[in-house]
């Protein structure tokens, strides 16, 4: 049987069950600043857990506002000369990194599974969607044209020049570990900053795995810096980075409550910042929708990662003339297609949640559902595979005041409402402030475009989509084998370079 126990071995990485040494290399104990591998000034560590059994697998340094300032200074000195590097160099460093991501592909999606608990076929596909982004990047980076727009004088031409903005502070979440950073990482080393990456503390393995392809790449020391913190100490480190006047930009994925906070600590350096925040996404099913493509698309939507992405479904609507034929066809997809245990095994869709606390969440919003008269068709407790396991439910009759109607549940819970005309859908489906994505299914030709004007996913992101439920990654799995080729949708490839000119760039004219 296949274990994702990690041996620590001074400066390897041992993935037993596989009897196999990867040469892949982390140091234990420490972060990457300036180039080098370092512990944190008063040598304190934090244990890195796998969810899925608990074993600690490595301790890692707890920096603070020391490291942070380190860090932030050996970007700044870096900065010096990476922003004057060609374009056609960076693109090389960037299109470098793609090939060694892709060559550790496999060690770095054990990583993601150990430290995030993801199913690996999961992982697997995040590390091909990570890379995307330095291939992306590689490209993008040798088109960093300007304009020449025309001048109301008669002696002076007018050029618009892009510039690097500076240093980048980058605060990334656990659910992605290795794409969050990338897509991040890649955009500004193609525009020409440097960086300060702070990790999520349940997933620092991953971001110190990227740091190891930088130095295997050969990017020049303090381009790209890591600071791992516990818990404890990621507020004052994410305050130091806002308010520090030599970081330029901060481009932040995480819960839309830490957002406001850094979009308040940067006002006071009146930094750009860049939120990708919280979501709360409705998929909505109408009669006329071709019934089991709808459920496969909620299963994807709804069981990836566990529930636990930002474009996770998070409730379910369907119209009454189907609601009853639906919840029984995903009654049968769930009982059939999900498998739970430990993202390592064979077979497995569903992985234990991030952490003791998301379990609570979980709990809490399917005991307010039945609570308040929802009823519970499969699930609806913590697993028996151990604490951060939790079943995979089916709740119906979903009613507005529930929890799950208002907040972000990020686990494995299905939970149906009725609805009887398009109207009442679309005030169901926008009564939400942060949508970030919408998904629905319909064969009507005219509701399709009604209901893709009207759904207001995009009062956070502009992503609706139609008759489908992958946005933006490959998925890997067995029970996903018909996803297997789906390249990165072209809509998030748009975002992000609409969000890397944005960003990571300034703009200045030139008079002569
Ligand atoms: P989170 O608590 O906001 O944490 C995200 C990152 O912010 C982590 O690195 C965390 O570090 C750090 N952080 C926490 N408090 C901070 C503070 N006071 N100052 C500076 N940094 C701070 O979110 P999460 O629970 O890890 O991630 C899940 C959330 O991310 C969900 O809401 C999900 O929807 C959202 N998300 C959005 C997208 C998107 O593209 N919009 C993508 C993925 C996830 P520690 O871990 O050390 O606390």
């Amino acid at each position: 049987m296949l274990s994702n126990n990690i041996l620590k071995c001074r400066f390897k990485y041992i993935l037993v069950g596989y009897y196999r040494k990867y040469s892949f290399s982390i140091p234990e104990g420490k972060t990457y600043i300036n180039g080098k591998w370092v512990a944190a000034k008063n040598e304190k560590t934090f244990p890195v857990f796998n969810p899925a059994n608990g074993n600690t697998i490595a301790n890692i340094p707890d920096c603070g506002i020391v490291e942070t300032n380190e860090a932030v200074e050996a970007a700044c000195i870096a900065l010096k000369t990476w922003k004057d590097v060609t374009a056609k160099e960076r693109a090389a460093f960037l299109r470098r990194m793609f090939e060694l991501q892709m060559k550790s592909s496999e060690t770095l999606a054990h990583i993601i599974t150990s430290e995030g608990g993801k199913p690996l076929a999961e992982s697997a596909g995040e590390i091909n969607y990570g890379a995307s982004f330095f291939e992306w990047f590689s490209e993008e980076a040798r088109r960093i044209y300007g304009d020449i727009v025309p001048s109301p004088f008669k002696n002076k031409q007018m050029l618009f020049v892009r510039e690097p903005v500076g240093v980048a502070g980058i605060i990334t979440p656990w659910n992605f570990p290795n794409a969050m950073i990338t897509r991040k990482v890649a955009a500004a080393l193609a525009a020409g900053c440097t960086c300060v990456i702070k990790p999520a503390e349940d997933t620092p393995l991953s971001a110190l795995a990227i740091a190891q392809l930088a130095d295997e790449a050969k990017v020049p020391p303090g381009v790209i810096n890591v600071v791992t913190s516990s818990r404890s100490n990621t507020p004052s480190i994410g305050k130091r980075l806002c308010e520090n006047p030599n970081v330029a930009t901060i481009s932040f994925t995480g819960s839309t409550s830490v957002g406001k906070l850094l979009l308040k600590h940067s006002a006071s350096t009146v930094k750009k910042v860049s939120l990708e925040l919280g979501g709360n996404a409705p998929f909505i099913v109408f009669n006329s929708a071709n019934i089991s493509k709808a459920v496969a698309g909620a299963m994807v939507s709804k069981f990836r990662n566990s529930g636990q992405t930002c474009v996770c479904t998070n409730k379910i609507l369907v119209q009454e003339g189907i609601y009853e034929e639906f919840i029984a066809e995903l009654a049968k997809a769930m009982q059939i297609q999900l498998k739970v245990g430990e993202g390592i095994q064979p077979g497995v869709t569903v992985g234990p949640l991030i952490n003791e606390s998301a379990v609570k969440k979980v709990e809490r919003h399917v005991q307010d559902a039945v609570g308040k008269g929802a009823e519970l068709v499969l699930g609806g407790k913590v697993h028996s595979q151990g604490k951060n396991f939790f079943e995979p439910t089916l709740l119906r009759n979903l009613k507005k005041n529930m929890l799950i109607c208002g907040e972000e549940t990020f686990g494995p819970v299905a939970a149906v409402m009725k609805f009887s005309s398009e109207v009442e859908a679309m005030e169901l489906a926008n009564a939400s402030r942060s949508g970030l994505a919408g998904y629905f299914y319909s064969e009507d030709i005219s509701q399709i475009w009604r209901v893709s004007k009207n759904l207001e996913g995009e009062k956070d992101l502009a992503m609706v989509l139609m008759n489908t439920h992958t946005l933006s990654i490959f998925v890997l799995g067995d029970w996903n084998e018909f996803l297997k080729s789906i390249p990165v949708h072209w809509a998030s490839i748009l975002y992000w370079r609409m969000a890397f000119e944005i960003n990571f760039h300034k703009f200045y004219v030139e008079c002569s």
